[in-house]
């Protein structure tokens, strides 16, 4: 079975460029180019020395010893929340302005929800010099304030957005309007394994070293590139993807994906889009989303910021379709317990976002010889305000 992008950019029945006639020259610009650009030798030791003296790779495997005593196996958990600002997204954002400047681009524009690529997209282009307009919900501009003032230190315009319901689906309408508008010096760098062929390739194949990591890693502490099982959160799903892409192909190992079910699947506070989505094309992509019976996006909820995204990347539509993958809906309130047990029990405080990958150790069930591992796909420092106001009194 492959599970990776055919030539066509599907995954089984999903994926696709579907774009309107004005956008069809640059996504074939991209599609003729990048290939060849990332699989040149100056631009894999170009990336591979940001990587490792800027990003902060690799990440550390690390055993959580009293975790695994809780859990009755043992847990590993990859820490992408040590990467330079706080989460997995700049492995991808330093990888995508590389491939602009390769692409003679001078000006990116990047979509955001709750700020997290927007800050990693700024940073990059504080670091390359080039101009960096961020779009983002005047909802989501209001709700995380701490990284619009992150992204403007940083010298990006950051451009509110008033359409819709002033979220990430709306935020990334204007960007993909505006590389429209500027194909000739714009690069839009999608933050992640989601739009139009070939960027949810391209997202993935920047993310993959998060798996490239877990064998070397894996082997040197368990004698065995293979865990029994990968965890990681998915919202477009790109922290999954790197965790997963190296074992795609490899059926031992068990792929288990936690998407935020908010208040529950059977309410309509939720974002549950595997569990509830239908077919159907969101920004340029034929993938499973949250819609109602005549086609209207449902606005979803989770008290995740990051992962309250309509739609989902087609690679996960295809491997929970294909069985590859095991879906879990988590809830706010498992994914709120996780996060306190792991800072309890390991001193981590994790992203939320990552917190819904950890919840899947309380609800599935291990055997004690079994060798897990968990992406921790950020940090929980943007979280504190929510995190504070959910725990109110019991600390
Ligand atoms: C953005 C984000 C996510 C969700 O994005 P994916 O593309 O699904 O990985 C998860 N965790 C953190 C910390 C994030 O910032």
């Amino acid at each position: 079975m492959n599970y990776n992008v055919n030539e066509q950019g599907y995954y089984g029945e999903f994926g696709g460029a579907y774009v309107p006639e004005i956008l069809q020259k640059n996504v074939k610009e991209l599609r003729e180019n990048y290939l060849k650009i990332m699989q040149s030798p100056d631009f894999i030791a170009e990336i591979d020395q940001l990587l490792h003296d800027y990003a902060g790779r690799p990440t550390p495997l690390y055993f959580a010893k009293r975790l695994s005593e809780e859990v009755g196996a043992k847990v590993y958990l990859k820490r992408e929340d040590l990467c330079h600002t706080g989460a997995h997204k700049i492995n991808n954002a330093l990888g995508q302005i590389l491939l602009a400047r390769r692409m003679g681009k001078t000006r990116i524009v990047a979509e955001t929800g709750a700020g997290q690529h927007g800050v990693a997209t700024a940073t990059v282009c504080a670091l390359m010099n080039m101009e960096c307009v961020v779009y983002m919900g005047e909802t989501d501009v209001n709700r995380q304030f701490l990284n619009v003032q992150r992204m403007k230190m940083l010298g990006a315009k950051v451009v509110p957005v008033i359409s819709g319901n002033k979220t990430l689906k709306d935020a990334t309408n204007e960007a993909i309007r505006d590389w429209c508008c500027n194909p000739q010096n714009t690069f839009y760098i999608i933050g992640s394994v989601v739009g139009p062929h070939p960027y949810p390739d391209i997202v993935a194949k920047f993310q993959s070293v998060i798996s490239e990591e877990i064998k070397k890693q894996l082997k040197e502490k368990e004698g065995r590139e293979n865990p029994d099982y990968l965890i990681a959160c998915v919202g477009g799903g790109s922290n999954a993807a790197g965790t997963f892409y190296h074992y795609l192909q490899n059926e031992e190992v068990k792929l288990y994906e936690a998407e935020a079910a908010g208040l529950g699947i059977d309410t309509d506070m939720t974002a549950a889009t595997i569990h509830l989505g239908k077919e159907g094309v969101l920004h340029g992509s034929r993938t499973l989303i949250m819609q109602t019976p005549d086609g209207q996006i449902v606005e979803p909820y989770s008290i995740s910021a990051g992962l309250d995204y309509p739609g989902i990347g087609p690679m996960h539509a295809n491997l929970a379709r294909m069985g590859r993958a095991k879906v879990f809906a988590i809830t706010d309130k498992q994914a709120m317990d996780a996060a306190l047990r792991l800072t309890r029990l390991e001193g981590i405080i994790p992203a939320i976002e990552s917190s819904h990958a950890l919840a899947i150790l309380a609800e599935a069930k291990f055997k004690p010889s079994d060798v897990i591992v968990v992406t921790v796909s950020g940090r929980g420092d943007k979280d504190m305000n929510t995190y504070s106001k959910y725990f109110e009194g019991q600390f």
